[in-house]
């Protein structure tokens, strides 16, 4: 189903600015993910920035973009890329990215397809269309710059996941940055990012008003809640998102729990794959390669019925709506030594919110009851509060413009400080036109 006519719904404006730079946000300007963001001068230079979908149910996808030549992809999770293939089919648009962001689209987008399928959900593209977004890809190394009519583009390190970028633009006019996801944080598998001089900084508030527990407080109750279930005889199920936490997760626990007999099912295997043949993006690929090595590697039924033996199990999906995870946790709710520990953010609707909320979830179709001992952690990859304001600081920016962000929780309390801090705070809507002089 195509849910869009090209060039009869957008919104968005036919002539360029009369000066300055105008932005226009398809989606992600209020709200976390579906993000779509246009940027044009008035010299008619025009670039658009991600275009996602939101992995809710049923997702909920950007507004339609006007013809853009090139667009920026900054990384690889579906709220950011997921309606790439569609742009490249309707408007013939360039993909700039890393390297390992255009290696794993692929799987991203051919994962996304599967899942509307499954769920009878629309999507606005075709199978065939995933050839025709691959073969759109121009790869660029962090800190190369390359040009765009009159502007100079140039990718560096966000942190978050590897091969994830920030993007920052020189125009003849000003400079900006735009975060993508973002975080200053170190995690096992990328070093955080580091500010860049900017006159317009488009940040990502996806936590603001919060602030992270401590790193390393955070490892030890994991690592010490792991212990204790695996003392008293039980399976841990750590669900994980396949691109970034899996391997995150593995690393860590490579770290702390050498002698644990650890297994990784689903997605994160191919990924981390991806991940080490790119080692010179990564914060220290001899580590990721080592706990690859030591993980013990679910490749077929069996190994997935020997995998219902070990201490840990860490595999997809992160909010138990599909994969592996409900195989195992459909087997392992029996015995009340096991536990599931959930590593990231569970969204509403979802089988492991619901599972957290009401101790029920569907599984195959059934509603299963499920009384085992479940724990959250937090170990999230996006900047907190504190490291949003400190890098805004960083950066001097005059312009801070904070987008993915829950605009009545999140965004109110980043605004206020970022105010306090002297920087132009802009907030702004899905659909609407914005011009900074
Ligand atoms: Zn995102
Ligand atoms: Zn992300």
């Amino acid at each position: 189903m195509v849910l869009y006519s090209p060039g009869r719904t957008s919104a968005y404006p036919d002539e360029p600015p009369v000066s300055g730079l105008r932005f226009h946000y398809l989606g992600g300007g209020d709200e976390v993910g579906n993000v779509g963001i246009v940027l044009e001068d008035a010299q008619g230079t025009r670039l658009l920035l991600d275009y996602g979908i939101a992995p809710t149910s049923p997702p909920r996808y950007p507004k339609e973009a006007p013809v853009v030549h090139d667009a920026v992809i900054t990384h690889s999770h579906i709220d950011h890329l997921g309606m790439a293939p569609w742009l490249c089919a309707h408007h013939r648009t360039r993909l700039h990215g890393t390297i390992i962001t255009s290696e794993l689209s692929d799987m991203m987008w051919r994962d996304c397809y599967k899942v509307s399928s499954i769920e009878r959900y629309p999507l606005a593209w075709d199978k065939r269309d995933i050839d025709t977004a691959l073969d759109s890809w121009y790869v660029h190394d962090f800190g190369v710059p390359w040009t765009h009519h009159n502007w100079e583009l140039t990718l560096h390190p966000a942190g978050h996941i590897p091969g994830a970028a920030m993007l920052h633009i020189t125009t003849p006019e000003t400079s900006v940055l735009l975060t993508g996801d973002f975080d200053t944080r170190d995690s096992s598998l990328v070093s955080g990012a580091q500010p860049v001089q900017a006159d317009i900084l488009f940040v990502e508030g996806t936590y603001g008003g919060r602030d992270h527990p401590p790193k390393q407080e955070e490892i030890d109750r994991f690592i010490s809640s792991v212990e204790a279930i695996v003392k008293r005889g039980g399976t841990v199920l750590i669900p994980a998102f396949a691109n970034g936490r899996t391997q995150d997760v593995v690393m860590m626990l490579h770290e702390y729990l050498p002698r644990l007999n650890v297994h990784v099912d689903g997605m994160g295997k191919r990924v981390a794959k991806t991940h080490l043949n790119h080692p010179q993006l990564l914060r220290d690929a001899s580590a990721l390669e080592r706990a690859w090595r030591w993980a013990k590697q679910v490749s077929s039924k069996s190994d997935r019925k020997k995998a219902l033996a070990a201490d840990v199990i860490v595999t997809t999906s992160g909010m138990l709506e599909g994969g592996p995870a409900l195989w195992y946790l459909n087997r392992l709710r029996h015995d009340q030594k096991n536990a599931i520990f959930f590593t990231g953010y569970q969204a509403r609707d979802t089988g492991g919110r619901n599972l957290l909320e009401t101790g029920t979830i569907s599984i195959y179709g059934q509603q299963a009851h499920v009384s085992l001992d479940m724990e959250q952690f937090s170990f999230s990859t996006h900047a907190g509060h504190q490291e949003i304001l400190n890098f805004a600081k960083a950066c001097q920016a005059k312009h801070v413009v904070v987008y993915h962000t829950d605009p009545n929780h999140a965004r109110p309390p980043l605004v206020e400080a970022l105010v306090e801090q002297g920087h132009t705070v802009h907030e702004p809507k899905n659909g609407e036109s914005y011009v900074i002089n």
